[in-house]
């Protein structure tokens, strides 16, 4: 159940001035996949709409679609239909936690073809970092079966606030050293020093925005205003209205850890009291090392839940009770379809505690058509989100001309 949908995602421009871009995104949305369909939503005539195929074709980014031919929407014999050729470039992904990463190799269309997961520590700061990341990929590209060359664009998850502009991360409470660092030039560096390769774009997201992202478009595609959480050592959001991302106006929308919920805990952020030094799951594991329970980190605290700790199962309950009444104003303000609980901590009874609050807190009317549940894509929705946003950018009507005289077409 996704609750009240309705039809999002981005417009093409039609009339005469559909460019190429255009009727590339036509296709890619499934709004349009057969040349009848394309003029009669552009107005554009039989000839210049095979025309800018033509273009689209000879870079090999459109093919004729395996379903076999459709009925025509002009009528007559029945039209062959079109698709976005996924697999003629390749995206390199990578999502950040803090102690943790993930990177992976995936097709135009989120197929994930390779992928790597390991130690990463976010505290060696970002040279030492994004150099890795750069040998990460060297590795996984032949696993995938791909050429270095191939790589049309490289997406990374970090878990600070960044600024979608520069790509840099601003104050980042859980990333020391990282403050203002270039990090889309580093990892662009990195990329081209360990495979040989050209460089290429790289954007840099908050990791919390990607993973909304990438659920948000695998498994709720029609949900108009999307809301995930993500707790793990630390507390995050991520808003995706209309089939986009919403940043906010500094990139820091949906950074709901830091909201003072009134206690006298210390947070890592230097402050006292934040929804992250009470409910994270790095708050718990300390709470449950105090009662004598070895824990650590947010991933002690999810292997205990997952081997039925009731102790680890009432402290994250207790916290979800306490992210539940911050998330209370979150949906009176957002209205959200469905609202995602993602991360170490997200199983039933963090969840539980969650329901329990919300649904006391906030009005009917803003929960009426909202279901509250537990991510599906697991560890793999950061780096899916990643290489989504990286396609996103590059075949984006604005940027499909531009990138087509590049190749020549
Ligand atoms: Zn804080």
């Amino acid at each position: 159940m996704t609750g009240r949908v309705g039809r999002t995602g981005k417009t093409a421009r039609g009339g005469s001035q559909a460019s190429a871009g255009d009727l590339l995104e036509l296709v890619r949305s499934g709004r349009a996949v057969t040349r009848g369909a394309l003029q009669q939503m552009t107005g554009l005539s039989r000839a210049t709409v095979g025309h800018r195929l033509d273009r689209l074709f000879r870079a090999g980014w459109l093919r004729e679609g395996a379903g076999g031919p459709v009925d025509s929407p002009l009528g007559g014999r029945p039209a062959v239909t079109l698709e976005f050729d996924g697999s003629h470039a390749v995206v390199l992904a990578a999502d950040l936690d803090t102690r943790h990463a993930r990177a992976a190799v995936l097709t135009l269309t989120g197929e994930i073809l390779a992928e790597h997961s390991g130690t990463l520590i976010v505290e060696d700061g970002p040279e030492a970092v994004l150099a890795e990341l750069g040998r990460w990929f060297a590795r996984l590209l032949p696993e995938a079966g791909h050429r270095p060359e191939e790589v049309c664009g490289i997406g990374l998850g970090v878990p600070g606030p960044v600024d979608s502009e520069t790509g840099r991360v601003i104050q980042p409470p859980m990333m020391t050293g990282w403050d203002g660092y270039d990090i889309r030039g580093r990892l662009s560096r990195a990329f081209t020093e360990h495979t040989g390769a050209p460089a290429v774009p790289v954007l840099v997201d908050n990791d919390a925005n990607l993973m909304a992202y990438g659920e948000q478009r695998v498994g709720y595609p029609d949900c108009a205003a999307f809301v995930l959480v993500k707790v793990s050592t630390g507390i995050g959001a991520g808003v995706v209205v209309d089939g986009a991302l919403y940043r906010g106006v500094d990139g820091g929308a949906g950074d709901i850890g830091h909201i003072r919920v009134g206690t006298d805990a210390l947070c890592r952020c230097g402050s006292y009291g934040c929804l992250a030094a009470v409910a994270s799951g790095g708050a718990v594991a300390r709470r449950l090392a105090e009662a004598g329970v070895p824990a650590e980190s947010g991933s002690d605290v999810r292997e205990l839940l997952a081997a039925g700790d009731p102790q680890a199962a009432a402290l994250a309950r207790e916290a979800g009770r306490q992210v539940g009444d911050v998330l209370a104003t979150v949906v009176t303000l957002l209205n959200p379809g469905v609202l995602m609980i993602a991360g170490d901590l997200a199983g039933t009874p963090f969840v539980t505690g969650v329901r329990e609050l919300l649904y006391q807190r906030a009005l009917p009317r803003s929960t009426a058509h909202l279901d509250v549940i537990t991510a599906r894509l697991g560890e793999r929705a950061g780096v899916i989100g990643a290489g989504a946003l990286v396609v996103e950018h590059l075949y984006a009507p604005e940027r499909v001309e531009e990138r087509l005289l590049a190749l020549g077409v």
